[in-house]
Formats: structure tokens, sequence, C-alpha cells
């Protein structure tokens, strides 16, 4: 059997680390198993679904890296939805309702105030055909729910081992409202089965649809894939993500020049046994990922965690890997980039540190300083100049004027770099160049 995951985000914001969690963790299954990935748009809630951020979201798994192998929109497979809905009205599991949502609250009331569990009484099974003509001569539409069998339905969860949801203790599940859409979970399940899935890989807010969810695809006369229901990620206050709050969206993190690699990272290893480092690409964590790693506990996404993991990448990063992006910050060299990515946390940050090498620079210099940096200028070695100058002219110096540690490097580093502190001068002063050094020293 060969493994086909779906990722099914509803195009109604945009990807936060939270949201993205399940669309690395299917990729990282596919991955593994040599599956497909398909990207599928949950997009039946036509009020608040867009094609912006369907287009955003497209965007950002390809900063990931996810490419899926297909993309479906449910907004495009209505009819087959139709279908299975009106296969469920002729085997009787799924019915018409009329109760308005006031009449419903009220029922819930009342089952609550007999201490009773509030669910619903199956009140509209009981409906004749005349009552039903009688309501939609009132002007009632239906809305329609799915008959649950009602038992214990089991399945085994590759992250939280057997389950067991009592479909007993549920309300049958409205699959269509009164103005005819669908909500989630039929269109879910349909296409699951007709796409094929072979594996639900999703947050752990969804193992209590799956009982119903299973006895629909049975319902359906479909295969019921195998689930995997991961724990969710909390920002660092350990609050859930809301796509609506729009905060730290993926967007932003690419924007403040986070490594998309890092954010995945970050996104699918924390909460998992394996150790938040540096992976070398999405693949290594495949490899290495089994799904029974992954914590029950919640997952904390940390800023702090995550400039800490970025940093620690661009400073072991090679220029090869590097280059492309370091042109439009003014980094044209190996040396350059061997010298300033020690200094950096996010690669955007490299920009204001090439200016260090190739200027301008506004030299600082404490009047008390003057005499000495004069001197300096003067001391300066004759070219070529390579790492071991700035021992070599710093030596000089030291013995020429007694200074030593910081009165001595102090000075140098603020007329030669205008700033207190920054890359190293033994790497960086051969990038200035004897001219470009003289000057600032002047
Ligand atoms: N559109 C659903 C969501 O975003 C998909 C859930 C699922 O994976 O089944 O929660």
């Amino acid at each position: 059997m060969s493994v086909v995951v779906r990722y099914a985000p509803s195009p109604t914001g945009k990807l936060h680390p939270g949201n993205a969690r399940p669309a690395i963790l299917n990729w990282l299954f596919a991955r593994r198993h040599a599956g497909s990935f398909i990207l599928r748009f949950d997009d039946t809630d036509t009020a608040r679904s867009t094609e912006a951020f369907a287009r955003g979201i497209e965007a950002d798994l390809d900063w990931l890296g996810i490419v899926p192998d297909r993309t479906v929109r449910q907004s495009d497979r209505v009819a087959l939805h139709d279908a299975a809905r009106d296969r469920l009205i002729a085997d009787g599991r799924l019915y018409p309702c009329y109760e308005t949502a006031d009449e419903l609250d009220r029922k819930r009331k009342r089952a609550r105030a007999l201490g009773r569990p509030p669910i619903y009484d199956r009140a509209a099974l009981a409906l004749t055909a005349e009552d039903r003509e009688r309501l939609e001569a009132e002007g009632r539409r239906p809305h329609w729910r799915f008959r649950l069998e009602g038992r214990a339905v089991t399945f085994t969860d590759l992250v939280r081992g057997e389950q067991t949801v009592n479909t007993d203790a549920m309300s049958d599940p409205v699959l269509v409202r009164e103005d005819g859409s669908y909500l989630y979970t039929l269109p879910s399940v349909v296409d699951d089965m007709e796409l094929g899935v072979t594996h639900v890989i999703r947050g752990e807010d969804h193992v209590s649809n799956t009982g119903a969810q299973i006895e629909l695809f049975e319902a359906l006369g479909g295969t019921v894939p195998v689930f995997a229901h991961h724990n969710l990620l909390t920002d660092s206050e350990g609050q859930g993500f809301s796509k609506r709050l729009g905060s730290l969206s993926l967007e932003d993190l690419r924007a403040q020049g986070y490594e998309a690699l890092a954010v995945a990272i970050m996104a699918s290893v924390t909460g998992t046994s394996l150790p938040v480092e540096p992976y070398e690409s999405l693949d290594a964590i495949a490899e290495k990922l089994d799904f029974s790693m992954i914590s029950h506990g919640a997952a904390r996404f940390d800023l702090n965690e995550l400039a800490g993991l970025n940093a620690r990448m661009l400073h072991t990063m090679s220029f090869e890997v590097a280059r492309d992006r370091l042109a439009r910050f003014g980094v044209d060299s190996e040396e350059m980039w061997l010298a300033l990515r020690p200094n950096i946390i996010r690669l955007p940050e490299i920009a204001d540190l090439a200016t260090l090498v190739s200027g301008p620079v506004t030299p600082v210099v404490a009047d008390e300083d003057r005499e000495f940096i004069a001197e300096a200028r003067d001391a300066l070695p004759p070219e070529p100049w390579d790492e071991s100058t700035w021992k070599s002219w710093t030596d000089a110096l030291k013995a020429r004027t007694g200074r030593k540690g910081k009165g001595l490097f102090l000075p140098l580093r603020l007329a030669l770099t205008g700033r207190a502190d920054g890359p190293e001068l033994r790497t960086l002063l051969p990038l200035v160049g004897r001219k470009a050094s003289a000057d600032r020293l002047s």
C-alpha cells in the first residue's frame, strides 16, 4: 500500500507555526514512506475562504520546502459531496431536522437541568411526512443530521495508541446546513475516500470528531484511514495559536528573515523526543522522526528558541548554501561571509555588518584617543594583509604605547567600525584593507 496523506487547511487566514505543524508532519510522513502529499483546501466556508489566503498558504508551503503532489479544492468537488449526501439519505443515515438554534439551546438547557448529557434527542426522527410538510410550509428549511450508531468506536492512533470514542455520548452531527452547504465532516470524509488518503495526520483537537468520521467512512463503504493525532503547538505563553490573531504568521517570520528550515524544525520537532537542533533538511528529520516519538503534552513554540536555532544554523552555513541570498545584502565573497556570519541571528542582519567592510563607516574617536589613533594609522603594516595582520599591528602598538586590553582594542574598534562591538577585527581587517583602514583612522 503506498502512503497518501493530505494537509487540509481552510483558506480563512494566514498560516502560523501552529497550523504549519500538521503540514510539516504530513510532509515528513510522506517523505519517510515515499508516499504522496495532497494539499486540500477545505474551502466549503465560502464566506470566510479567500483565494488570497489559499495563495498565501501555497507560498508558505513552498517556502518551507513542501511540494504537494496534487492540490484540490473542496469547492470543486461538491458533486461528490452531493452524491454521498443522497446516498446517506436513501440509506436512512441522514435525516432532516427543523429545530431552530433557539429551540436546540432550550433542549440543551433542559437536559442539563435534569442532569442529563446535552445530547440531541433525535426528536426529528419521529416526524411524519405531514409534519415535515407543515414545517416547510411555515418556511422552515431542514438541516441534516447523521444518525450515529452509538457505539464504542476504536482505532489505533499512530501517536496516541489505542483510542475509543463513544458515539453514544455524542449528538448526531449536523452534516448539512439549512442553506444546503456542508459542514466540515462530510466533505472531509468523502474527499479522503475519493482521494485514496491512507493516513489522516492532524491535530489532537480532532480526536473526538474521529468517532463520527469512522462511522461515516463505514456508512459510505469506504476504507477507514489510519489516524495520527499530534499534540498542538502553543506559543511561549502556552496559548494556542489563532489563525485570526494573525500574530506570528509564517509570512511575518519569513519577512523577518528567519530560515525556513529553522521554522520547520521548530514547528515539527518541538514536542517530540527528538532534540530541537539543526537538521540538514526536512528529509533528515523525516528519516529520524517516528510518530511514536511525538509527546502527549503540548509543544511550545518559543521565539527565543527559534532565534537560537536560526543563529546556530547560520553560524555553520557554508558560503555555497548562503550565496544566492547574500548578494542582495552586499556580501559577495566567502571571506566576508565567514567573517560576518558569527555575528548574525537572522540573515538580513548581515546587510548592516557588510557596511563595516564596504563602508560607509563613521569612525568614533574620543578626544583622549586622538593621538593614539594617529599613531595607529602610522603603524599600519604594509599589505598584503591576512588574519595575522591584526595581531602584529596591535602587538607593535602595545609595545609603542604601553596600552593593553580594552584601552588598546576599543579605540581601534571604534575608529575602524564606528561601534563598540561586532565581528572580530582579526577577520575584518584584511577585508577592509589598508587604504580604507587608514582613511577611517584619519
Ligand atoms: N480543515 C480542517 C481543519 O483545518 C481539516 C481537519 C482534518 O485534517 O481533517 O481543521
